[in-house]
């Protein structure tokens, strides 16, 4: 291996701490305790997981964390309800609803029902305007977490060629925005791109976001790029059950400059960005200006 290590669990932990730090200066200066409420319906074994770690980090950071568990079967009209209230509760700062939804949910009308300032998760059709148009808004977190390392590791990105793999509403699309508003020259590939290897191969930073098991090898990458791996996929090897990215480490490892591992890489910041968008969001809600040092935008 050649390329560098970005140590996402390194990166989480130091933002952890920032946001730590910061929680701790609102309640001092202003007695201000930033509040998390996250909402899980259903009993999907994933999201649980998701929703006990997120529970246990918040409270760790010095906040407040609320959960909500609805069954599967819970109307819609009661998740409304139930959004409508926290939108309503001042202690309440930020509100997260775990995705997926049961099938009988509408997810879009769920999530812009939050109140955009409380969107912590970034996913508000206005936030997602307001991303695009350059304006204050709330960053989802995974590509946030994304942007922090590259940052982190690359200083100013103005003028990379960045690609990024994979065009969805939350990791794709977002990260494409940032990479532009950072000044990259911003390529958006999918499944229709044609010559996806030598689209990839013109990128200084390539961003991997679309749930192909090492998809992306060796011979994609142009020697020293920068390297971020977003995919989680779960595959059989040697009869174990292993988690692996969109790119094939042990090959591109030796040609980038950098890239972050799977696991440990992307998936730690995405909490701590959820952290982070918590404490800028109470921020917000006070009129304080954005605590430093936790990317927001
Ligand atoms: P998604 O909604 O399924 O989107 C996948 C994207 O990849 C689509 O835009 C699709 O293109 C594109 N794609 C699929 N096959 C392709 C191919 N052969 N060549 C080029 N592009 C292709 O997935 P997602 O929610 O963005 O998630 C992507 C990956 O990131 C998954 O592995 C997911 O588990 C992981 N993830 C990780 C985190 C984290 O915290 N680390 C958070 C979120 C997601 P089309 O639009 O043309 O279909």
């Amino acid at each position: 291996m050649t390329a560098a290590l970005i140590d996402g669990k390194a990166h989480a932990a130091a933002l952890r701490g920032r946001v730590a730090q910061a929680v701790a200066g609102l309640h001092e200066t202003h007695g201000l305790q930033p509040g998390l409420a996250v909402v899980l319906v259903g009993d999907d074994p994933a999201s649980e997981v998701y929703v006990r770690s997120k529970a246990k980090m918040t409270v760790a950071a010095g906040m407040l964390s609320f959960q909500h568990r609805l069954p599967a079967d819970t109307p819609e009209a009661d998740l409304l309800a139930l959004v409508a209230r926290l939108n309503a509760d001042p202690e309440v700062h930020g509100i997260l609803v775990q995705l997926p939804l049961p099938g009988h949910m509408n997810a879009e009308a769920v999530i812009n029902a939050i109140e955009p300032a409380k969107d912590v998760d970034g996913f508000h059709i206005s936030n997602v305007g307001r991303l695009g148009t350059g304006q204050k808004a709330m960053v989802p977190c995974t590509p946030l977490g994304c942007l922090l390392m590259l940052r982190d590791h690359l200083g100013d990105l103005s003028g990379q060629e960045a690609v990024v793999v994979g065009r969805s509403n939350i990791v794709g699309k977002p990260m494409a925005q940032l990479l532009l508003a950072a000044d990259c020259t911003v390529t958006l590939a999918h499944s229709r791109t044609r010559d996806l290897p030598a689209v990839c191969r013109r990128a200084d930073i390539l961003v991997a976001a679309v749930g192909r098991p090492e998809m992306i090898g060796a011979g994609w990458v142009k020697p020293g790029a920068t390297v971020i791996d977003v995919g989680i996929n779960r595959v059989e090897r040697d009869g174990a059950r292993v988690l692996v990215g969109d790119v094939d480490f042990a090959a591109v490892a030796g040609v980038a400059g950098a890239i972050t591992p799977v696991p440990g890489g992307v998936g730690p910041m995405t909490i701590a960005c959820l952290l982070a968008n918590t404490v800028t969001a109470a921020a917000r809600a006070a009129g304080l200006p954005d605590p430093e040092g936790l990317g927001a935008i």
